[in-house]
């Protein structure tokens, strides 16, 4: 037979029995779809929109320099152990490294922690679902959160309760009524997730009092907070704030570290700083999903901060991103209109925009985009999606004239919008 018979023939026999590929999917498979604001903002990659809706480090931060050194010297000194398979808990020069980096940095005691390094805090998030995450189980998120930690928990079929935000983090006390008015009705909350430092997508710090008070109702009510730290180190203007962690005495925060933000993402290497006990769990659970973390990333991130450079990297970050925080802050000050609201970070790597009431910022994406310039629109970031009249704006990816540029077409956009309301 001719190839292109054979070829007809094959193409005749598929289209007369078409696989149901529907069929095999697994009822979670099914759950779980690509956004369709996603899929919008794909498209604005591509083309000459502003784009301040990404979430992503800029590239001119990345220390290819320094990786370059020490990867030549890893290889040349350590390529049995950076080639190798690794532990599950990870790479125990770069575990000691990072403890006393904590202890140094944040003041929790390397004695009080046990440290495991994950394929990013992504990684974390998914491993905290299986391990303490049962079908109907409490769980309080911040309102708006991390967009990724809803996808990771929800997975495992939570019930969300979610606690307003104000300039400064979670309003605790509103969460202690929900505490009191939950324990009346028998039940439990498990784990707190709270973004505590420059929040994404909010861009807000949770204060040293609330997270005192946190910390509190933790061991009044029984439940592990989980602590996601991602932009800590990033702090453009303001004093330091510890971590919930540092005033953790019982070991029930979970700590999430990455170093995405501070070295580059692309290694995929986070760390879990918690009790012993809760480590344990998570390694096992770990175990099946991918062995151990990327040990060549991770000897790395080991010689990076054990030699000192992240250290020394750090202030270089913050001198890169300021001038662009300061950008986005003086155009939306300069651009728009009034009864217009927004948060004023003092790190990070967002602003968060409040329109007034009757705004739909997702229907209005389309405009913005029209008119070239692109955001998040905040919905998809409270867990029952019920609040319309926000976005986020990324402040770190692009240079300064854009962020400008960028905010006066979306000031206008605006103002088109306010005019029908
Ligand atoms: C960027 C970010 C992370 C980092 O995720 P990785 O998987 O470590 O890259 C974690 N949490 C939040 C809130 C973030 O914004």
């Amino acid at each position: 037979m001719e190839m292109k018979e054979k070829l007809q023939k094959l193409e005749k026999k598929l289209s007369a029995q078409p696989i149901n590929f529907e069929s095999f999917f697994s009822k979670k498979a099914m759950e779980i779809k690509a956004s369709e604001v996603r899929e919008l903002l794909k498209l604005v990659e591509t083309s000459d929109v502003i784009s301040l809706a990404g979430g992503l480090p800029a590239p001119e931060t990345f220390p290819v320099e320094t990786i370059k050194k020490i990867a030549v010297e890893i290889l040349e000194k350590h390529a049995d152990k950076a080639l190798q398979y690794g532990t599950t808990k990870g790479f125990t020069p770069l575990r000691l490294a990072l403890a006393r980096w904590m202890e140094k940095r944040y003041g929790i005691p390397i004695s009080k922690v046990e440290i495991m390094t994950v394929a990013g805090s992504q990684q974390a998030l998914d491993l905290i679902g299986r391990v303490f995450i049962d079908p109907g189980d409490i769980i309080v998120v911040e309102a708006p959160t991390y967009l990724a930690a809803i996808q990771a928990f929800k997975y495992y079929d939570p019930q969300f309760i979610s606690i307003p935000m104000d300039d400064d983090g979670m309003r605790v006390d509103i969460l202690e009524e929900k505490l009191e008015e939950l324990r009346r009705q028998g039940k439990r909350v498990k784990i707190v997730y709270t973004v505590s430092t420059f929040q994404n997508p909010m861009g807000v710090t949770m204060s040293v009092e609330r997270r005192k008070r946190l910390i509190e109702l933790a061991s009044e009510y029984d439940f592990l907070i989980v602590e996601d730290g991602p932009y800590s180190e990033l702090r453009y203007s303001g004093k330091p704030v510890p971590p919930i962690k540092h005033f953790d005495h019982e070991g029930r925060v979970i700590y999430l570290g990455t170093f995405s933000k501070i070295l580059a993402p692309g290694f995929r290497v986070g760390w879990v700083a918690a009790h012993p006990h809760l480590i344990r769990k998570m390694e096992i659970a770990k175990q099946s999903i991918d062995l151990c973390t990327n040990t060549f990333g991770q000897t790395i991130a080991w010689k990076y901060v054990e030699e000192g450079h992240l250290d020394e990297h750090i202030p270089k970050i913050i001198e890169f991103y300021k001038p662009r925080r300061d950008a986005m802050l003086e155009a939306l000050e300069e651009y728009m209109p009034d009864g217009i609201r927004w948060t004023k970070p003092e790190g990070g790597m967002f602003v968060w925009v409040t329109l007034p009431e009757g705004i739909d910022t997702k229907l209005m994406l389309e405009k913005a985009v029209s008119k070239g310039v692109a955001y998040v629109p905040g919905e998809a970031f409270f867990v029952h999606r019920d609040v319309k009249n926000t976005m986020r704006l990324n402040f770190t990816y692009v240079p300064e004239d854009k962020i400008r540029e960028g905010v006066k077409r979306l000031a206008e956009t605006v103002e088109e919008e306010l005019k029908k309301l």
